[in-house]
């Protein structure tokens, strides 16, 4: 049963049907975005988190038109290659809006984003510092704590970030070199249900502000990162109720201390504001003694559904018109390429009416993220997911 009931909470009835006429006569599989639902998220971690500057991550959902209504409610930026920044100065954001928080950059890119005017950057290495201090002299510099990402459904691992007694010298390093030592940053891995990842980061920054307070360094901003989770297959809690243990464990560490915060998010501003419109391409059985029925959809890993590798998020799927008097049952559900990775769940059994038919529409909810930025340009010829924007009520 598990999903048949849990996508009826976290759509409603109205925004569904909305959807469901909206895209009509449009062709799937296509994604579309509630962009009143990414406002309210935004308002309501700016809600949560007071003071705090929020920098959105563009690569969960880098559609114009989400930009825009970021960009108008006041949010910054975190950019991670010269095309964000290009993308970004075209939609009239200012560079003192934008950080380029990724600690993999060319030295060309770093000249490039200084010369537009952005100053600060996130590192994790000598060599990038070195590179920094010959191409961004000066520049504020936030450097990121290496973590494992534990605890998250898809972790960012161990590609980012050093260790903290790395950092320690990397931050005295970088003050030798010209730039100017800014804060630290960190991020606990992606659609992060436990809140306990941030207590044990936080502590380490503490240290880190100790140490270097002691070497007379004194850092003033505490970079969060991203994280905060969405709601998918399996529940996670509210933002308010990860930013208020978030706020408490700063007081804790942090008691009397005047700290420029920031967060990143990406995932909990625009995932739940999406929902993927799909067409089923094909039931079928592999033998005559299989029971199994394979769904064959016209969305998967390579147009959109790249999160489902290792069935690491698992999306609510609604089959709406379905009065649920009819039976279900368990299939393995896939996409519609000639990749063999093209399967979304084989481990883990969706249920789905018994009678689904080929043709039948189906709606993946929470995809506003990581959907239409991860999707291919032409695999077996299938161009990239379309996005359409829902008009307001
Ligand atoms: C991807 C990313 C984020 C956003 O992470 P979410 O888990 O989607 O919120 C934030 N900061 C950095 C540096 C990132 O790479």
């Amino acid at each position: 049963m598990g999903n048949k009931s849990r996508p009826n909470e976290l759509i409603s009835a109205d925004d569904l049907a909305r959807i469901v006429a909206f895209t009509k006569d449009k062709a799937t599989p296509c994604l579309v975005m509630d962009l009143e639902k990414v406002g309210e998220r935004y308002d309501e971690l700016l809600q949560a988190m007071p003071g705090a500057r929020i920098y959105y991550a563009l690569k969960a959902n880098p559609l114009d038109d989400v930009v825009a209504l970021l960009r108008d409610r006041g949010a910054s930026f975190d950019v991670a290659s010269r095309f964000e920044i290009d993308q970004l100065l075209t939609l009239n954001v200012s560079p003192e809006r934008m950080s380029y928080g990724n600690t993999i950059k060319k030295e060309s890119d770093i000249a490039y984003a200084y010369q537009k005017g952005i100053r600060v950057f996130t590192t994790d290495s000598r060599s990038d510092v070195e590179k920094l201090a010959r191409s961004a002299p000066g520049a504020l510099l936030n450097f990121r704590l290496l973590l494992d990402g534990t605890g998250a459904d898809w972790p960012l691992s161990k590609k980012f970030g050093a260790h903290p007694d790395m950092l320690y010298k990397l931050v005295k390093f970088a003050k030798k070199s010209g730039l100017t030592p800014y804060g630290i940053s960190f991020h606990v891995g992606s659609q992060q249900r436990d809140i306990g990842q941030w207590d044990s980061a936080i502590a380490l920054v503490k240290y880190l502000f100790d140490a270097l307070a002691s070497d007379g360094i004194n850092l003033e901003s505490i970079n969060l990162g991203g994280g905060l989770p969405a709601q998918y297959l399996k529940p996670a809690q509210g933002v308010a109720a990860y930013t208020g243990s978030i706020i408490q464990f700063l007081n804790e560490d942090f008691p009397e201390r005047k700290l420029a915060l920031v967060v990143e998010p990406g995932r909990s501003l625009v995932a739940d504001a999406g929902v993927i419109v799909s067409e089923v391409v094909m039931v079928s059985k592999k033998s005559d003694t299989n029971r199994t029925r394979w769904v064959y959809l016209d969305v998967g890993k390579f147009n959109g559904l790249i999160e489902t590798t290792d069935e690491a998020i698992k999306y609510p799927i609604l089959f709406p018109g379905r009065d649920g008097k009819e039976e279900w049952s368990e299939v393995v559900l896939a996409g519609p390429t000639c990749d063999s990775a093209d399967i979304l769940y084989e481990n883990y059994r969706y249920k789905v009416p018994n009678n689904l038919k080929e043709g039948e529409r189906v709606y993946i909810l929470t995809t506003g993220a990581y959907t239409m930025s991860y999707s291919s340009i032409c695999f077996n010829g299938f161009p990239p997911l379309a996005v359409h924007v829902l008009p307001p009520k």
